[in-house]
């Protein structure tokens, strides 16, 4: 499979460099030059495969050229050894509501689906080049220790991870700071997250730093994060289906940055029968705005008890309106150069209805979400996290819909218990967080510090 840019400025690659390029080099996102189409013969199939025998199938085609069958294999029965359960993303039933299970990874969240799989595969594809990387990256809480526990203890890797001290959550920052591989390096910047933003971008801005230390990334545009979503939607749509073609899916996505729900629409593109793809976000609502409007415009950013989505500008909406303006680099590159500009896109009403015949769209309040928890706790007595509550409330009028369950409820402790008085029951994962040994350094919020500790962590490593 060969990937294209959205912007079209970047000569068709593989999967592999795909893959190393993370965001394209013309400033656009990564896509394969064409979509593998599913047959009814193949999703009946499908239905009754175990999880990792579907990763490899649906997974095939994109990464064909680059990667061995063989390989492929081991890639997915180790990235997914690291689970609890051993349906990996189990679909349950919560009175009436179907949930999608996707936090049985180390980290208690749905990104160890894709991070568990990234740092296997970077791991193999540096092997193959014979190669180090070094992955720089901020993070607020959730992602950045998915990604430590997607790369820890790889050889050929070493992963930086900035965090504002004292600002994350105890848990949050025990997750990081109790991992204590030798490749991993927990700074704790004495300032905000965005300053840790800016000081991460300013150091894969400075060239001659980047290629010296060969910086990646791991955020959530990388192809292999998406590629590694699409297969929970098959998985789900299997066990509730059983392989009847006819029964068509509806899935409730909680949204930040449009990674997670885009896996949804690149399943329906491959075949998957989806009825609606329903978009939840919580009060941080450009996503959703933009659903019903057609007019995408960030405000304010809010902080609320679902953080992993207080997102206003989110980096993977940009492959979707690829798709929207008919696969027209040269389109996606004047919508995104109006929103450098003037900070809006404006798509036309034929558009926003192309739009809204697969999206549904509902920004849920804080209050809204706590009543959500209360009100599925008294119905089944299952336990939601306030993410997948966004979620379930945003489905109310579609009763067969398929909610993901983003996170853990015990790894949002405090929201839980606001809600229903209780705290849910911790995975073992998250057990014992505060007698573990920590290691990270506190460090000061400016870039030549960091790349200071960074140049003289890395003097010892080949
Ligand atoms: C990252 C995250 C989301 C949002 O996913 P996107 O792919 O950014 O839309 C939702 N819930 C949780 C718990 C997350 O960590």
């Amino acid at each position: 499979m060969r990937y294209i840019s959205t912007r079209g400025g970047v000569e068709p690659v593989g999967f592999a460099d795909a893959v190393m390029m993370g965001l394209a080099t013309d400033g656009g996102l990564l896509l394969p030059e064409s979509i593998p189409q599913v047959d009814e013969a193949t999703l009946k199939r499908w239905a009754g495969l175990s999880f990792q025998d579907l990763a490899r199938e649906v997974m095939g085609p994109y990464v064909k050229g680059d990667i061995s069958e063989a390989e492929l294999r081991d890639l997915v029965e180790r990235s997914y050894a690291s689970f609890s359960h051993d349906q990996i993303t189990p679909l349950v039933k919560a009175g009436s509501l179907n949930i999608l299970e996707l936090f049985h990874g180390p980290t208690a969240a749905f990104k160890d689906v894709a991070l568990q799989f990234l740092g296997n595969l970077f791991e193999l594809l540096l092997e193959k080049r014979d190669q180090r990387l070094n992955i720089l990256g901020a993070t607020s809480g959730d992602t950045g220790s998915a990604a430590i526990y997607g790369v820890r203890g790889q050889p050929r890797i070493d992963i930086f991870i900035l965090h504002p001290y004292k600002r994350v959550s105890p848990i949050q920052e025990r997750q990081m700071t109790t991992v204590l591989d030798e490749n991993v390096h927990n700074i704790a910047i004495e300032g905000t997250f965005d300053d840790g933003q800016r000081i991460v971008k300013e150091l894969f801005n400075d060239l001659a730093f980047k290629r010296e230390y060969t910086l990646g990334a791991v955020n959530s545009i990388n192809w292999a994060r998406i590629l590694a979503q699409i297969v929970y939607y098959f998985y789900a749509w299997g066990r509730i289906s059983g392989g009847d073609v006819l029964q068509k899916a509806t899935f409730s996505v909680p949204t930040g940055n449009f990674g997670d729900i885009f896996a949804g629409y690149m399943a329906m593109r491959m075949g998957l029968p989806v009825e609606r793809l329903i978009l939840a976000t919580n009060r941080n609502d450009i996503l959703s705005r933009f659903v019903k409007s057609g007019v995408y415009q960030a405000a304010d950013v809010h902080a609320t008890i679902s953080p992993s989505m207080d997102i206003q500008v989110s980096s993977n909406f940009e492959r979707y309106l690829y798709f929207l303006v008919g696969e027209d680099p040269s389109r996606v590159r004047e919508l995104m150069g109006d929103m450098g500009e003037k900070g809006r896109i404006e798509i036309s009403e034929a558009q926003r209805q192309e739009v809204a015949r697969i999206f549904s769209a509902a920004a849920v309040s804080e209050e809204e979400t706590k009543a959500q928890i209360h009100e599925t706790h008294e119905a089944s007595g299952y336990i939601l996290d306030p993410h997948t509550a966004v979620g379930v409330r945003a489905a109310r009028d579609f009763p067969n819909a398929i909610c993901l369950a983003t996170a853990h409820p015990a790894k949002f402790a405090d929201a839980v218990r606001d809600a229903i008085g209780i705290e849910a029951e911790a995975p073992p994962s998250l057990r014992n967080l505060m007698e573990k040994e920590t290691r990270c350094a506190v460090l000061k919020a400016d870039r030549e510090t960091i790349q200071e500790f960074m140049r003289e962590t890395l003097k010892n490593t080949a």
